[in-house]
């Protein structure tokens, strides 16, 4: 067996090796492009269906080692060592591979599982504060989701523990329903304001931050919907930046209308009725939300800015 190690330029200058395949650091890496060259430039150096690739790095890298393994040759076996904490916690984990089109972000891609994941934490010596915080929010999230002691205590607990906790709260949800046919879109839970505000914002605004955002206006709109308490919610907003909203109500709503889960127009979000515990309807776990609930939602956190 032959093993192929992708990473990117950051990453190679921190802990390569001659012989790694890099692409340069950054989302546009993420394309069919780059994909087709590693294929060609594995195949030039004599690598073929006895190949496991390995993907060092970040989730860009992750997501495209992924999907080049599962197509490479037909696909062959990969193995995944993240270095960033987003992606210890959620790219390397779930086995959701792919790169972005011009027309919009992992619209090409695959469900393809790795036989290895392997966290190193020591990795994250490293890795920029910027960084750090899109790891967190991802974490406080699946706090929120499924593990409420993650949530309250996470500034006391060990990067280890943490890592632990958050991995183990998605591994549990994608062994569930690994191809997302119901409760694996729980783990969008604060994504489609999260998105919508990335997309408006031309990605200038960072994951963590969107999701952040996100977080909070979903959340705001579970309590509006009658689900979760005032109590609650005051106390996800105060483990959150403040929300930073600089669209127009009918400007994210009119974006929201493009996100994958909507469905006849209407958007769909993962609601919580109360820290741990999302709701679930009737075997459901999206919903649509009463227009006018999402439009004061929106209204009252635009003033906010202003
Ligand atoms: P993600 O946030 O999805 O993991 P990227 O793969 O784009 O996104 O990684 C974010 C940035 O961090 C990239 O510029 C990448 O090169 C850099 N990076 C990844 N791992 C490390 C590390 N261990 N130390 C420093 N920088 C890193
Ligand atoms: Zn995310």
């Amino acid at each position: 067996m032959k093993y192929a190690v992708i990473t990117d330029s950051n990453v190679a200058a921190l802990y390569g090796k001659p012989d790694f395949f890099v692409v340069p650091a950054g989302e546009s890496s993420k394309s069919l492009e780059t994909v087709q060259d590693l294929a060609s430039h594995l195949f030039q150096k004599g690598y073929g269906r006895d190949t496991t690739i390995v993907g060092f790095g970040g989730g860009m890298i992750c997501d495209l080692a992924g999907f080049l393994a599962s197509s490479f040759c037909r696909g062959v076996p990969f193995i995944l060592i993240p270095t960033t904490l987003l992606a210890m916690v959620d790219a390397s984990i779930g086995g959701k591979t792919g790169v972005n089109l011009p027309e919009g972000k992992n619209l090409l891609g695959s469900t393809t599982f790795p036989e290895r994941v392997i966290v190193q934490p020591s990795f994250l010596e490293t890795l920029p504060d910027s960084e750090w915080e899109n790891g967190i929010i991802e974490i406080l999230k699946a706090g929120l989701l499924a593990d409420p002691y993650l949530f309250y205590h996470l500034p006391h607990l060990s990067v280890a523990a943490i890592i632990d906790r958050a991995i183990e709260v998605k591994r549990r949800i994608v062994a569930r329903d690994p191809y997302e046919h119901g409760c694996r879109a729980l783990l969008n839970f604060g994504h489609t304001i999260g998105h919508a505000l990335e997309s408006l914002s031309g990605y200038t605004l960072s994951h963590g931050r969107a999701v952040a955002s996100g977080i909070v206006l979903e959340s705001r709109l579970s309590h509006a919907m009658g689900l979760l308490p005032m109590d609650d919610l005051e106390i996800i907003e105060s483990h959150f930046p403040p929300v930073e909203v600089h669209f127009e109500p009918s400007q994210i709503i009119k974006q929201l209308a493009v996100d994958k889960k909507t469905r006849g127009g209407t958007p769909h979000f993962v609601l919580l009725e109360k820290i741990g515990e999302p709701h679930v309807k009737e075997g459901k776990f999206c919903h649509p939300a009463d227009e006018h609930l999402l439009l004061e939602v929106l209204t009252e956190s635009c003033m906010c800015t202003r």
